[in-house]
C-alpha cells in the first residue's frame, strides 16, 4: 500500500509507508522464476512533462524492444538515458535501486494505453541512478549474497540487521564496502580514525 500525493500535471509523489524498505526488499527472497540475468535500464522521454524524471526499469529481453513498448503510452519515443546488461538477478537490482531512492520516488498518475499507472519513476539524475545501479550490480556480483535458494545469506542477516540496529543507513555503496573488507582489498583499519596508538 502506498499514499499518492498529487503534485504535477503527470506525477504523483509516491509516499512509502514503511511496510516495504529497502531493508525488506534485501531480505526478501529471490523467487526460482525471477530472472537470472537480464538487463537494468533508465530511460525519460523528450516531452517537457518528464524534465527531471527517470524511469528505473527491468527486463530480461532486449533493451530496445523493450523501447519500443515504452513509446505505446503516447509520450513520444523513450529517450535511452542508461543500459546495463548481463545484470546478475535484474529485478532485485531494480528494486533495491528504487528503495534507496525512495526519497525521489515518483508515479505517474494514468496510462490510459496500459490502462494502468507506471509506478517507477524518478525525480533524480542520471549519475546518481547510474551509481545505485552499478554498485547494487557490484555488490550481487561479489559477494554472492544470495543462497541457491534465492534467500540472502546468514552473514548478510547479520550485517543488516547490525546496521538497522544502529541505524546507520544502508546503501549499496556501504555494502560493497563490506564486501571488500571481507575479501581483503581494504582493511577495517581504514574505517577507523580514532587517534588512538595501536
Ligand atoms: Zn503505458
Amino acid at each position: 500500500m502506498f499514499v499518492y500525493r498529487f503534485t504535477g500535471h503527470y506525477f504523483v509523489v509516491r509516499v512509502n509507508n514503511q511496510k516495504t524498505t529497502l531493508r525488506s526488499t534485501l531480505f526478501s527472497q529471490i523467487k526460482p522464476t525471477a530472472s537470472k540475468i537480464g538487463s537494468v535500464y533508465a530511460f525519460t522521454y523528450m516531452d517537457s512533462a518528464f524534465d527531471g524524471m527517470i524511469k528505473i526499469g527491468h527486463t530480461s529481453r532486449s533493451i530496445d524492444l523493450r523501447m519500443e513498448e515504452w513509446a505505446d503510452c503516447g509520450h513520444g519515443r523513450p529517450y535511452l538515458l542508461k543500459s546495463f546488461s548481463k545484470v546478475r538477478y535484474p529485478e532485485k537490482v531494480e528494486f533495491l535501486t528504487h528503495f534507496q531512492l525512495v526519497k525521489e520516488w515518483h508515479a505517474m498518475r494514468w496510462c490510459k494505453y496500459h490502462e494502468r499507472s507506471h509506478i517507477e519513476w524518478f525525480k533524480t539524475g542520471v549519475s546518481a541512478v547510474s551509481q545505485v545501479v552499478q554498485a547494487w550490480i557490484s555488490w550481487i556480483e561479489r559477494a554472492n549474497p544470495y543462497d541457491r535458494r534465492g534467500n540472502l545469506k546468514d552473514f548478510w542477516r547479520g550485517i543488516i540487521n547490525f546496521l538497522s540496529e544502529y541505524e546507520i543507513m544502508i546503501t549499496a555503496e556501504l555494502m560493497v564496502q563490506i564486501q571488500e573488507i571481507e575479501d581483503g582489498t581494504i582493511s577495517v583499519a581504514s574505517f577507523i580514525d580514532d587517534g588512538l596508538p595501536r
